[in-house]
Formats: structure tokens, C-alpha cells, sequence
């Protein structure tokens, strides 16, 4: 594949943010902070391949808790100083990416949603909510569909919103505590309401040049998103890995969030073995900011290499 040209609307952007702060198209009865100075656009990359544009967006970070990890305090403590952090330096991550691609205009996952993340404030400085044409959720966790509303209505008014439909049935259904199943079923309803939620029960292309796969472990239903681009494809992999650091230098390590630890590790095996040989992207909703990058195998597992920053003149 070859190198991605960079898109100079970030610098637009920022120019822009430099002069005035952005306001944004949610209503001034929002109590949430809805204007960005210019230091909010360093959360904000886009890359170019042939005529797709891949926009990641930090929702912001938090401290990362090396514990979080499911292996022996020593063996973390190991792959985290061979990875040239201490657990002190660590960050959690948490990515959302915004994906033009002919007349569509595509979110994949939302974060927490504004207010709480950051990520729909820059998006939403960039692009206008009603002209979102589609959102893909990897899974049903509420870092990844609460973004889907702000103040009860619908984030993405005009959106299709698909996701997994074993996902969506376990995490609106008798398996969860109630809490957790009515908090799930308020993110999607007024998708629901209005006819825009799609239900993806099988592997098949979505629209496009976006098909849907299941790689369940994390969750019951969790899918990957395949975009095709002509330089090649990008595997939006959604929680494959939580702590890179640990879990690229050994995949078989698993996170506390997975529901099925062991499936979850096969899963990442075989994705992180497949990308390897191959030239295609991972992007991961907590992978190391701007979370879209390559893999290749390092000793006896593998690296993840994000993509390289260019603010060429
Ligand atoms: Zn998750
Ligand atoms: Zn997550």
C-alpha cells in the first residue's frame, strides 16, 4: 500500500479555531461547553487514501491502569519496561473515526458523547450532525453508543445506526442487570423511533465499500468494520486490544472488559497474524492515538506502528 496523502483541512481548521472559537449545532439550553479553542484540534488527524478521508478523533485520554490486563503483575511490569514505559506513563485511549467516502459520511463508534468525551465537539466543529449518513457500533459498551445521544435525542439525526444484532439482544436483554439494559436501549431509541436502526445479523457488505465481520470474545457480537480503499483495506477492529503496550507484545493476554477472555485472545491472534502479512490498517477504538496504523510481528509477538504525522509545508 502506498503512503496516505494528509488532508490540510486540520490546518484550515485550526486556523480558523485560532481566530474565533467554533460554535456548535446543539442548542444554547446545552450546559455543556459547546465552543473549542485551537489546543482541542490536536485531537483531530486526518489521512487521505485515494478519494476516502479517515478522520481519527480522540474522545479524550485517561490514566491507564496496567492492571487492567489479565496476567501476573511481574509479567506486565516486563512487557510494559520492554515497551520503554513504566505503568506511570501508560494511557487509556479512547478513539472514534469519522470516514467520508463517496456521498456517505460515516462514524464508527461515538465514545462517550459530548459533555463527558471530547471527540463529537471536534467532530461536530468539522462536520454538521444532519449530514452523517451512517453510524457503526463494534459493540455495545457504553464508550462506544454513548455518544449516540445528547440530552435524550438522537446525536446523528439523520443517521442509520447499525449494529450487532447479538450485541444489541444481549446488552438490551434479560442477561444484563436492568440498570445496564434500559441505559442501553435510551442510546438507540430514537434510532429506533425513527426506523433508522439496522440490525447487522450476518457478515455481508453494510453499503459501499464497508462490510461487517463477527470476532466475538470481547463481547458476544463484537464486529470488525472492513473498509475497502483502493490503497488498501483499514480493519476498524473496535476493542481488540485495550493496553497496546502488553497485548501487541503478547496477544494471548486479554483484558478485564473481554466477556470471553480466551475467545477474545484467538481473536486478536489471528487479526494481529493476518495484518502482519499483509499491508492492510488496524484502527482500534483504544489503541494509541490517532489509533490507525500497521502491524508487523516483533519478536515473539508483534508491534503496533501508528501511522506516521506529516504537516508538511
Ligand atoms: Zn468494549
Ligand atoms: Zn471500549
Amino acid at each position: 500500500m502506498s503512503q496516505p496523502a494528509f488532508s490540510r483541512r486540520v490546518l484550515l481548521s485550526a486556523a480558523a479555531a485560532a481566530g474565533a472559537a467554533i460554535s456548535l449545532p446543539f442548542g444554547a439550553e446545552s450546559k455543556e461547553s459547546t465552543t473549542m479553542d485551537k489546543k482541542d484540534m490536536e485531537g483531530i488527524r486526518h489521512y487521505e487514501f485515494g478519494n476516502v478521508t479517515v478522520t481519527s478523533i480522540s474522545d479524550g485520554t485517561r490514566a491507564q491502569d496496567p492492571g487492567l490486563s489479565l496476567a501476573s503483575k511481574e509479567r506486565i511490569e516486563e512487557l510494559v519496561r520492554q515497551s520503554c514505559q513504566t505503568p506511570d506513563t501508560l494511557e487509556h485511549y479512547v478513539n472514534v473515526f469519522h470516514i467520508k467516502s463517496g456521498r456517505r459520511s460515516v462514524v464508527i463508534d461515538t465514545g462517550y458523547g459530548i459533555g463527558k468525551g471530547l471527540a463529537l465537539t471536534r467532530l461536530f466543529s468539522e462536520v454538521k450532525p444532519t449530514t452523517i449518513t451512517d453510524v457503526l457500533i463494534t459493540h455495545c459498551h457504553p464508550d462506544h453508543i454513548s455518544g449516540l445521544t445528547h440530552n435524550g435525542e438522537a446525536a446523528f439525526p439523520k443517521a442509520k445506526v447499525w449494529v450487532p444484532k447479538t450485541d444489541y439482544e444481549f446488552f438490551t436483554g434479560e442477561s444484563v442487570p436492568e440498570e445496564t439494559r434500559k441505559a442501553t436501549a435510551e442510546f438507540f431509541a430514537p434510532y429506533e423511533e425513527a426506523g433508522h436502526l439496522k440490525l447487522i445479523d450476518k457478515a455481508e457488505t453494510l453499503f459501499g465499500d464497508f462490510s461487517a465481520e463477527f470476532h466475538p470474545g470481547h463481547t458476544p457480537g463484537h464486529a470488525f468494520f472492513v473498509l475497502d480503499t483502493e490503497q488498501g483495506e483499514i480493519v476498524f477492529a473496535g476493542d481488540v486490544a485495550h493496553v497496546a503496550a502488553v497485548q501487541f507484545a503478547d496477544p494471548t493476554i486479554s483484558a478485564r472488559y473481554d466477556m470471553d477472555p480466551k475467545r477474545a485472545a484467538a481473536e486478536r491472534i489471528d487479526l494481529f497474524t493476518e495484518l502482519a502479512e499483509s499491508t492492510h490498517l488496524l484502527a482500534g477504538g483504544h489503541l494509541p492515538f490517532p489509533g490507525i496504523g500497521r502491524v508487523r510481528k516483533f519478536g515473539s509477538g508483534f508491534e503496533f506502528l501508528t501511522l506516521p504525522y506529516r504537516d508538511r509545508l
